[in-house]
């Protein structure tokens, strides 16, 4: 894994489908650096921070959360610095804290609708030993809009509406025109895939409101603002 530049002070770390880890942001600030997204493991964190490590950069200090899904979440526990979430992502992972990660346990979830067969496929391959699961809440709770000064660089956290998840979260970095949406853009796949055209058009109001020229999106390469327009209108017409 290596930390791939964006523009002098914004670079993220690839996806990875076999086991689902999702792409992870830093941004790079003269006195601390932020996170975007905590990983699907302890060892999703530790390959985050050799890479961190081999470009010359410090380990993030705070660690801003997308939304509660396990890919993103599962490696709160293992971050060193302090970790954000939005009021509503924190309440999902307080009810997923309580969970039992046993193959029994997993299976009833997966079989009465809690979980879903994708997530617990790759949660399995993530986890081959299933007790070092861990989840956590964060240690920051907030709702609707925080502002984060790193030094010389701002990076501003924005709740929006999504298809995807209710507690989409954007992490949008003005001075270097970069917008992190994680997975937003998506169906709900805790709801049979529904796409919810509604919400979607407020997503697309809400990123088209904001100025950029890269989006860092969850489990993809980087696009264009105009390409995840674009993307957004083709799901409208679905
Ligand atoms: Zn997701």
């Amino acid at each position: 894994m290596e930390l791939r530049r964006l523009t002098d002070r914004v670079f993220y770390t690839m996806f990875n489908k076999e086991t689902d880890r999702p792409v992870l942001g830093y941004i790079s600030g003269q006195k601390r650096s932020l996170m975007v997204d905590s990983g699907n493991s302890k060892n999703h964190v530790e390959c985050f921070y050799e890479a961190v490590s081999h470009a010359g950069f410090r380990k993030p200090e705070i660690i801003a959360i997308t939304h509660w899904h396990w890919d993103h979440t599962f490696g709160m526990h293992a971050v060193e610095g302090v970790t954000i979430a939005l009021q509503k992502t924190n309440d999902k992972l307080a009810e997923l804290a309580k969970w039992e990660w046993t193959d029994s346990a997993m299976k009833e979830r997966v079989a009465d609708g809690t979980e879903i067969e994708f997530a617990d496929t790759c949660i399995r391959t993530e986890y081959p030993s299933l007790s070092e699961i861990r989840v956590v809440t964060s240690d920051i709770i907030f709702d609707g809009y925080m502002e984060i000064d790193l030094g010389g660089i701002v990076a501003e956290v924005h709740h929006v509406a999504s298809p995807h998840s209710e507690d989409s979260v954007c992490i949008y970095v003005p001075q270097e025109r970069v917008l992190f949406i994680g997975d937003a853009v998506g169906v709900d796949y805790y709801n049979n895939c529904y796409l919810d055209k509604d919400k979607l058009r407020s997503l697309m109001t809400a990123i088209e409101g904001f100025d950029f020229d890269i989006c860092v999106v969850g489990h993809n390469e980087p696009v264009s603002k105009q390409k995840i327009v674009q993307v957004m209108n083709s799901l409208l017409e679905r």
